[in-house]
């Protein structure tokens, strides 16, 4: 018999192309018989809903004020970040916050890394971050995070980007081992990538599968050069 993991990741990314509304019919069809596999994609569905599922929310509220309370500490739903209006957290790490928001002039969806607050007055800190979006402004490839700008409002720093669909490559490997020709693919593309990086002089210095982002279309992006240095 067929690995089953192979199989639920394989029926997971069919049902994906279906509309949602069709999923349940696509899975009774194809898991007759094989309720364990059923609930094999159906996990991985609602973690990928659990991900994804701001989607379906409206951006903002119109007035700016928080519709369903608090995105993040300090930062509510509707809060105005440059011309940037916070919808809600996508992660955190040592450094700050990750925020999904709306790019109010160009209507797209953009991730914002927000320099936590009681970090501001530590200079070493600061300088990392903008450390940070430099090198990630000097890298232009597809499997690296694209930079669109550096901001501060009322002294909070942030980093806006490409806003990734997706889960890292660390979450995506609790999930289901990966086949062999996707753990090759990603290393392809994030050995591209680390050599794109290493001929413009930057070295990453933390990658780890928690720092590299595997989109919804199953390409690799690495993220956080929050440590990288230029050489
Ligand atoms: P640390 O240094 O502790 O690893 P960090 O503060 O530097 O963390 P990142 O690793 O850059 O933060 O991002 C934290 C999390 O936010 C990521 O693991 C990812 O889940 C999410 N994230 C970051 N950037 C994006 C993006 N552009 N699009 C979607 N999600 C993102
Ligand atoms: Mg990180």
């Amino acid at each position: 018999m067929k690995d089953p993991n192979q199989a639920a990741e394989r029926l997971f990314g069919e049902a994906l192309d279906e509309p949602p509304e069709q999923r349940s019919a696509f899975l009774d069809r194809m898991c007759r018989g094989q309720p364990s596999l059923r609930k094999m994609v159906e996990e991985l569905l609602k973690e990928n809903d659990r991900l994804q599922g701001f989607l379906s929310q409206p951006p903002f509220a119109p007035d700016g004020s928080s519709a369903d309370g608090v995105a993040s500490q300090g930062l509510p739903k509707g809060t105005r970040l440059g011309r940037y209006s916070v919808v809600e957290p996508l992660g955190s790490g040592g450094m700050g916050e990750v925020l999904l928001a709306i790019d109010t002039d160009l209507h797209r969806e953009v991730a914002l890394k927000v320099l936590r607050p009681e970090l501001a007055g530590d200079a070493e800190r600061v300088a990392r971050f903008r450390r940070e979006a430099r090198a990630l402004a000097v890298l232009n490839h597809p499997n690296i995070c694209t930079i669109y700008e550096i901001g501060e409002q009322d002294g909070r720093l942030f980093i806006a980007m490409e806003f990734m669909q997706g889960m890292t490559l660390r979450q995506r490997m609790t999930h289901t081992p990966l086949e062999m020709e996707a753990a090759l693919t990603l290393a392809i593309e994030i050995a591209d990538a680390l050599d794109a990086a290493h001929t413009a002089g930057i070295v990453h210095r933390d990658i780890k599968p928690a720092n590299i982002f595997v989109t919804a279309r199953g390409h690799a992006k690495i993220l956080d050069f929050g440590l990288a240095k230029a050489v």
